[in-house]
Order: structure tokens, then C-alpha cells, then sequence
């Protein structure tokens, strides 16, 4: 899996083809999509139109396990058939639970059908998000398949120690969702300004640098084809000590906080 991806949450169908098309041509061959951002054909269409080939690219892709349904093996596979049907594709390099919903008390029986999606290589990996320690234990208890990934928001503001160590306990990959912190305080703190300075950087290339030093998979979105090449262009340098540990320490300073739902309440 790369370790530095192209999100497109948030990218209209319309503009999910272009977008995609940018980024492949850029040098991104992970991309991570989800049935509920509606952009799973213009994604597809991206990734038919590059001409890059199936075997050089990651498509991730998540279940939409929502409120609307009851989530029986059924209707999970038919689910990531549509999911399949949309991006064009026959199989996807890593298929996610979306969230835990852990008040639904579901997705054990989701992962039954996820575990016969990988048995069958239609999912070259399954994995989860936003799934809390408590949410892996249950996983644990119930299935042999430990997850390939646990996608969770993670970036200096929100860096989530807990869960990082037990991925590393359990090799789980941690993906950084919203690894910029959507592009908002996170990118504008003054220490984040200097770091940026002193290594002669963008804001956002040191925060995507900290994420790969950390060792965390991340997938940074942006529609603005300067933005998409510059979050690319972060293999050329490092972090000095000090800027690493400067951007550590943001997480217990004054601004860290959660951006997204919190996985306990969200349905
Ligand atoms: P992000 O942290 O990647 O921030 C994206 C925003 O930051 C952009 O919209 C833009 O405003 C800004 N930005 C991007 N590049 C910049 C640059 N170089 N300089 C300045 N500003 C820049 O936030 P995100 O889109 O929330 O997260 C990334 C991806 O994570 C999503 O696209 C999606 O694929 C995934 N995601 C998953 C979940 C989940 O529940 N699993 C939730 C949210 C996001």
C-alpha cells in the first residue's frame, strides 16, 4: 500500500474524474474513495482514463454501512458489487467498514461478509474505520481476520496515541483521514509556520512529512493541481528533531481537537 495517497470526500462525481486524472499523473497510485462521497464512477473514470495500469494502482473503497438498512451478508455484498460496478473495476485493493456504529451492534456480522469478499480476492484487503480500541477488541474476539488498516482521523492537532500503539501491537496499518486537519487551523499555526519556514516548506508538505516519519499511511485531498503535486512532493526532505517534536506536542497544546464525528455517537 503507498504511503501517500489522493482522498476525494467532498469531490463532486463531475469533478472526481479530472481530480483523479491529476493526482495518477502527478505519481499518486493510491486512491481512496467511499460509496457514500457519490464519486465512485468519476472516480473510475479517472482511473480508466490514465491509462495507468490496474496492477500500479491501490483503490480503497468503503461500505456505507448506514442507518437506512439492515446490514445482513446480502445486502453487504451487494453493496460492493454496486461499489465495483461504479469504479469500473473487478476487484479493489482494500475495502473498509466505514464506521463502527458501535450502538447498532452490527458490524460482527459485517465482517463475515467481508472475510468471504477476501476470501474470494474481489478485496485484495479488508479493513475498518474509525473503529475504536474497544470496537478492535470485539473484532478480535470474534473473527481470526484481523483488519489490514483501521482508517481514523489522526494529524498533530488529534494524534491519537492510544490507537496508534495498539495498531502497532496488532500490525494493523494506521491511515491518517483528514491528515491535514481539512486544511484549516492545523496548516495556519504559528509553529507550524515556522517549521515550514526553516525547511524551506508549505505548512501542509511538513504535516504530511510528519505523518510518513511516524510511519502512518495518508491521504490528503485537494481539487487544485498545484495542492495535489505539492502534497506529493514531500519524499525530498525530513523533519528535523526538534520540528518533530514541536509538532508532537501540538497534540496536548491548546488547539488539539477532534475535527470529525466522534466514532462513539456517530450513526
Ligand atoms: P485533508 O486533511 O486532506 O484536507 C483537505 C483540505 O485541505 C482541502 O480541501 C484544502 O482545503 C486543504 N489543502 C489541501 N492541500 C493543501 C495544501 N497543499 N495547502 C493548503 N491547503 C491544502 O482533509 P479530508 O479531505 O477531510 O481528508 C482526506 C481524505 O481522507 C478524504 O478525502 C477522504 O478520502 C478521507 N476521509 C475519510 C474519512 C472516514 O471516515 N474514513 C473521513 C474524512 C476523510
Amino acid at each position: 500500500m503507498p504511503q501517500l495517497g489522493f482522498g476525494v470526500w467532498q469531490v463532486p462525481d463531475e469533478e472526481a474524474e479530472r481530480a483523479v486524472a491529476t493526482a495518477l499523473e502527478a505519481g499518486y497510485r493510491s486512491i481512496d474513495t467511499a460509496a457514500v462521497y457519490g464519486n465512485e464512477a468519476g472516480t473510475g473514470r479517472g482511473l480508466a482514463a490514465s491509462g495507468v495500469a490496474r496492477e500500479e494502482l491501490f483503490v480503497t473503497t468503503k461500505l456505507w454501512n448506514g442507518p437506512k438498512q439492515r446490514w445482513n451478508r446480502d445486502a453487504v455484498l451487494r453493496a460492493f458489487d454496486d461499489s465495483l460496478g461504479k469504479l469500473g473495476l473487478d476487484h479493489v485493493d482494500l475495502y473498509l467498514i466505514h464506521w463502527p456504529r458501535p450502538m447498532r451492534d452490527d458490524f460482527v456480522s459485517i465482517w463475515q461478509a467481508f472475510e468471504e469478499i477476501a476470501a474470494e480476492g474481489r478485496a485484495r484487503a479488508v479493513g475498518v474505520s474509525n473503529f475504536r480500541p474497544a470496537d478492535l477488541d470485539r473484532l478480535a474476539g470474534a473473527s481470526g481476520l484481523v483488519p489490514a488498516v483501521n482508517q481514523i482521523e489522526l494529524h498533530p492537532l488529534f494524534p491519537q496515541d492510544e490507537l496508534r500503539a495498539l495498531h502497532a501491537e496488532r500490525g494493523i496499518t494506521t491511515e491518517a483521514w483528514s491528515p491535514l486537519g481539512q486544511g484549516k487551523e492545523l496548516l495556519t499555526l504559528p509553529a507550524v509556520a515556522a517549521i515550514a519556514a526553516k525547511h524551506g516548506r508549505s505548512a501542509a508538505q511538513v504535516v504530511l512529512r510528519w505523518h510518513l516519519g511516524h510511519g502512518h499511511v495518508a491521504i490528503p485531498k485537494s481539487v487544485t493541481p498545484a495542492r495535489i503535486r505539492e502534497n506529493l512532493d514531500v519524499f525530498g526532505f525530513e523533519l528535523d528533531a526538534d520540528a518533530v517534536a514541536a509538532l508532537d506536542a501540538l497534540g496536548a497544546g491548546p488547539a488539539a481537537r477532534r475535527i470529525g464525528p466522534d466514532p462513539a455517537v456517530f450513526d
